[in-house]
């Protein structure tokens, strides 16, 4: 571990920034959401619209107030970084949000079965429908990420998500496309499956949208308690650590409070994690986006040390790396 980057005093308008930044744009973002819905305003545009004005909002503060100075230094990461958002944003997200329902319905007809099993209480009130989506859909993520880390079967399919060097928030979007497309058929088909309205879904899109920007945004930020309701930069970092003891904690998209209640949330405040990467990294296509593609195929003939299982060698690795550093 190493101490804090940046722990310099500060203005007291900057410390208020640092404490509101996060909240603020949740609660706007998801109020904004609702009053448009309420007037009628379409959804789908809605949600690609409100998640890109914070990204933009995000990328200019990260040059303001960095976490760490050194991780806004590209390092030959960024071609791999923007044609993953290309892939994972526009490609799958679309395919999935737009071809969809379409297929499940499709599907449903063909083995004769209603549109949807209609058991979603519509009839809740509207936040009370988003809680329900949202809170199953990152449940599932929490145990599907948590799968790709301690199963050696899914890890190099999501290994993609670690091939990063620092954290910043184009690598949120370093998602291998089976992997996203995986987290869709598991999550967000069985919403539609249970008849969740089309809303509820878009409205995840935009939380998820605002929370999975300041995850691993490289912006020096305060949340005390937050940290056990969001899964913020300063948890999510610890993720994204070389040490097994680190990396393998805070698996949470939206929420942290999964990894409270599941035992793998993890924090030292006013600590880093020492080096970001991946354990067995040797032989990796670190900045190849195409090799990248394949390594959920190519993964054991290609990384050394594939084979010793990573999470069973932690305690031996995480005693080599800290000698380390
Ligand atoms: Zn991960
Ligand atoms: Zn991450």
């Amino acid at each position: 571990m190493t101490p804090l980057a940046s722990q310099q005093p500060r203005s007291p308008w900057v410390n208020a920034f640092q404490w509101l930044f996060f909240p603020v744009s949740l609660f706007g973002g998801a109020t904004v959401m609702g009053i448009a819905l309420a007037h009628g305003v379409p959804a789908a545009p809605l949600a690609m619209a409100i998640p890109l004005f914070f990204l933009i909002a995000i990328a200019i503060v990260e040059r303001r107030l960095p976490y760490e100075p050194d991780w806004n230094r590209a390092r030959g990461d960024i071609t791999a970084d923007l044609a993953s958002l290309v892939t994972v944003a526009f490609g799958v997200e679309t395919l999935f949000k737009v071809a969809g329902p379409v297929a499940v319905v499709g599907i449903l007809s063909l083995l004769k079965l209603p549109a949807d099993f209609n058991v979603f209480p519509r009839n809740a009130p509207f936040w009370v429908q988003c809680a329900i989506v949202i809170g199953f859909i990152d449940f599932v993520k929490y145990w599907f990420h948590r799968m790709g880390h301690e199963t050696r079967f899914w890890w190099p399919l999501h290994s993609v998500h670690h091939a990063v060097k620092r954290v910043h928030m184009l690598n949120g979007f370093r998602i291998h496309p089976l992997y996203h497309t995986l987290t869709y058929v598991l999550g967000y088909f069985p919403c539609i499956l249970l008849g969740a309205p089309a809303e509820t879904l878009f409205v995840h899109t935009v939380i998820l949208g605002i929370v999975g920007g300041f995850q691993h945004c490289n912006i020096d930020l305060r949340y005390g308690v937050l940290n056990y309701i969001f899964s913020t930069n300063e948890i999510h970092r610890w993720h994204h650590s070389t040490r097994v003891a680190e990396g393998n904690k805070n698996y949470g998209a939206i929420f942290s409070f999964f990894d409270v209640i599941f035992g793998t949330y993890y924090n030292v405040p006013g600590k880093a994690p020492a080096v970001i990467g991946m354990v067995h990294e040797d032989g990796y296509p670190l900045h190849s986006y195409w090799e990248q593609l394949a390594i959920p195929f190519t993964y054991r003939r290609r990384v050394k040390n594939a084979d010793v299982d990573h999470v069973v060698e932690a305690d031996a690795l995480d005693v080599r790396i800290e000698n380390r550093t």
